[in-house]
């Protein structure tokens, strides 16, 4: 897997998403910041359309449907910023054991939701890499 060939299939992923507008930096990395045992990480900017990609190796020797599904995933996460963001607002005024559940079960229930979207999404995929 090149990191040529991942661009285009986040390319490709990102027109049926409605993401075009939104310029992502795709890295094809040995460990992405979300630790050793994820598979890709994604951080988008708070104001701008832009966001960091990065996607494991390992990741991409998985079979095509798996790959998508990681791609999907993390764009989905994109499509979700300010979603995410405003389910966001009540940490600041919530005290710190509070915020901290509130945080953690928000992250938890957001994750199922895009996991199963990312595969269901993923499954529909007509084009092959
Ligand atoms: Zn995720």
């Amino acid at each position: 897997m090149t990191v040529e060939a991942l661009i285009e299939r986040v390319e490709y992923w990102q027109g049926i998403l409605g993401l075009t507008h939104w310029t992502i930096k795709v890295e094809l990395v040995e460990e992405c910041d979300a630790g050793p045992h994820n598979s890709a990480a994604v951080r988008p900017s708070v104001y701008y359309t832009t966001a960091d990609l990065q996607v494991t190796e390992s990741a991409m020797e998985k079979d095509e449907y798996e790959r998508d599904a990681i791609i999907v995933h993390e764009l989905i996460h994109i499509l979700f910023r300010d979603l995410t963001e405003a389910s966001h607002v009540p940490l600041k005024f919530l005290n710190r054991d509070v915020a901290e559940l509130y945080s953690d079960r928000l992250d938890f229930e957001t994750e199922g939701v895009v996991d199963v979207l990312a595969r269901s999404i993923a499954a529909l995929s007509t084009q092959a890499w």
